[in-house]
């Protein structure tokens, strides 16, 4: 420190604290040598921050993107046991003025009002009578097992549901980003689907634009729906319990 200052010919002023070490280049005067680097570690250190809250920022929205096409899937989960399934159903009743349209539709199939999948004011709208969805309608689930499929009603799923549904997702489908998991989500039908459900007709369609009618159906007698048992997504989790 003496040394330093001594190789500028200066004394230490009585305002300057002490310090451990000063700049020793003799074309350096520390006086403009010191902020400067202060300056530039500050602009690095600034830089280095802002460059991780934009790959935080990517992180977390490719992470809500594949959240949101996740939820695309029809199928929850399917073991040797079993499988489930469970599709959102147009259950728009007209005032009672009409029949009930009672159709399901698998989700990617309904016509969605914003191009963003992942748009929080994403809307639904039934390809047969253009209603919009509501949570009201409920979904209908199909557990599969041994060849025999039962049919329940269920409300809309939990968060605590989609999040099995994500790892089954992650573990059969291994996408490699979001536009991978929405190229591999299937629209699925139910397996037997005989006892409740016919194929549509073709100018039962109102949309038509995307939409396979083929893998859309509709409820052989909605005022049977109510006698169906109720599902719980809570018994997902037994389902995935441990295996006998
Ligand atoms: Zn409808």
């Amino acid at each position: 420190m003496e040394r330093c200052l001594r190789g500028f010919g200066l004394r230490q002023p009585f305002w300057l604290e002490a310090r451990s070490s000063y700049p020793t280049h003799p074309r350096a005067p520390f006086h403009k040598m010191r902020p400067f680097r202060v300056r530039a570690r500050a602009r690095a250190r600034a830089r280095a921050r802002a460059q991780a809250r934009a790959r935080a920022r990517t992180r977390a929205r490719a992470r809500a993107q594949a959240q949101a096409r996740a939820k695309y899937s029809d199928e929850w989960v399917e073991t040797p046991s079993g499988a489930l399934r469970a599709w959102y159903v147009c259950r728009q009743t007209f005032g009672g003025q009409y029949a009930e349209c009672g159709t399901l539709i698998p989700s990617k199939l309904w016509q969605r009002r914003d191009q963003d999948i992942a748009s929080s004011k994403q809307k639904w709208y039934c390809v047969c009578c253009t209603t919009r969805y509501r949570t009201k309608y409920g979904m209908l689930v199909e557990v599969h097992a041994k060849g025999l499929s039962t049919f329940m009603l269920a409300e809309v799923s939990n968060t605590d549901a989609e999040d099995v549904r994500a790892m089954y997702l992650e573990r059969k489908l291994a996408p490699k980003d979001y536009n991978d998991l929405w190229a591999k989500i299937d629209d699925v039908k139910p397996m037997k689907p005989d006892d409740i459900l016919r194929p549509i007709t073709k100018n039962e369609l109102k949309i038509t634009e995307g939409v396979d009618e083929g893998m859309v159906s509709k409820f052989l007698n909605v005022k049977s729906l109510e006698d169906l048992p109720k599902w719980d997504w809570d018994q997902l989790f037994s389902i995935l319990g441990p295996k006998s």
